[in-house]
């Protein structure tokens, strides 16, 4: 046997997770976004899993390429469009559906060289001021876009920075209807948050990421708890290690956890080299053959430590869940200053996956 840690993604909780999405704004498309490998899951592994899905969104020209590839003949979203005027005959070939954020990405849109026209989401800034063209830009360049034989659909697209707080959308949904007043447009709004707390902004596509794969949008799972929604990637591996601790002695790199009494600790084989968060604090959830309990020390390159006080029939072999079904990745995340969304993505290579 190789070393005991992996990774194992749930594919029905996938496929029942874009069921909630469904459920949650019936009127509307999905775009399934599936950037950054599906947030770590691996594209290839799972796109096939949300193979219901309206469209697929996601930002690298080599994941739109595995995609039809693989055979999908739907839409596919570029969430900021190309990077460079090169790749337009990429996106004519592929036809891709691009978001244009710049004036730059416009002229060089009317510029191309294309078989057929590309369809085309305006990406409005809304106020997050990261990607995006200003409220006041929106009509003239609606018109101006409506000129360009390289243009075909025109989608209105924005991006919240607050929609997981109560009343998060406000301003910007009013800048959003003002810019695009008396345009008859088509518009995608919404990300997982959004999908999930504010039907108002559903319209004709929602753009779901993290809700897919099961992990909440604010950070915290007890937001999620009651949603339906199902943790799609487990993190696990096995204890390869015991020591029993005098009082006073320490565990792992810097003495940072000291044993206030006797105590049994299991050293697991899966580290920060892995994925795991190198800033989990002591008391980070953890299970151990299916019992809660807690990390001890600072963690390491290859490994952990965790406190068997809980579980004394806990011994070399025992099944460790460091994240998954009962151990949520999200408790993980808020323990170590992080979210969901950086610790799945960043599940590293050398963990073997497997689905289920
Ligand atoms: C990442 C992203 C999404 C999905 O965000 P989640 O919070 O994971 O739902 C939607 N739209 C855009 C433009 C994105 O970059």
């Amino acid at each position: 046997m190789s070393r005991p840690v992996m990774a194992s993604l749930n594919l029905d909780a996938l496929r029942h997770n874009l069921h909630i999405v469904r459920r949650a704004a019936p009127a509307s498309r999905v775009w399934s976004v599936v950037k950054a490998n599906a947030y770590g899951h691996g594209l290839d592994r799972v796109w096939n899993a949300l193979g219901t899905t309206d469209g697929f969104a996601l930002l690298n020209i080599e994941e739109a390429i595995l995609l039809r590839e693989r055979g999908w003949k739907g839409p596919i979203l570029m969430l900021e469009g190309f990077f460079h005027a090169d790749e337009l005959p990429l996106f004519d070939q592929y036809r891709l559906t691009t978001s244009l954020h710049s004036n730059w990405q416009v002229k060089a849109l009317a510029n191309a060289k294309l078989a057929a026209p590309l369809d085309v989401y305006l990406k409005m800034n809304s106020g997050m001021n990261r990607l995006g063209f200003a409220p006041e830009r929106v009509q003239t360049l609606w018109q101006q876009l409506r000129a360009i034989p390289n243009v075909g659909d025109l989608t209105l697209m924005a991006h919240f920075a607050d929609a997981d707080k109560p009343g998060g959308v406000s301003e910007p949904m009013q800048r959003i209807e003002q810019a695009a007043e008396g345009l008859a447009c088509r518009r995608s709004l919404a990300n997982s948050a959004a999908t999930l707390w504010h039907p108002e902004t559903h319209c004709d596509w929602v753009r779901p990421g993290i809700i897919l794969y099961g992990a909440s949008p604010s950070g915290q799972w007890q937001d999620i708890a009651a949603s339906g929604l199902r943790p799609v990637m487990s993190l696990k591996s096995q204890i390869i290690g015991i020591q029993t601790l005098q009082r006073g002695a320490c565990v792992g790199y810097g003495s940072r956890y000291r044993a206030q009494g006797e105590q049994r600790i299991g050293i697991v084989a899966g580290g920060y080299a892995d994925g795991y968060p190198r800033h989990a604090p002591d008391g980070t959830p953890v299970l151990v053959e299916g019992v809660r309990t807690g990390t001890v020390g600072t963690v390491s390159m290859d490994m952990l430590a965790v406190d068997l006080t809980p579980c004394p029939e806990a011994g070399i072999g025992s099944p460790v869940e460091l994240w998954g079904e009962e151990i949520k990745i999200d408790d993980v995340a808020s323990a170590s200053g992080t979210v969901g969304y950086e610790l799945m993505s960043a599940l590293a290579p050398r963990v073997p996956v497997v689905t289920v």
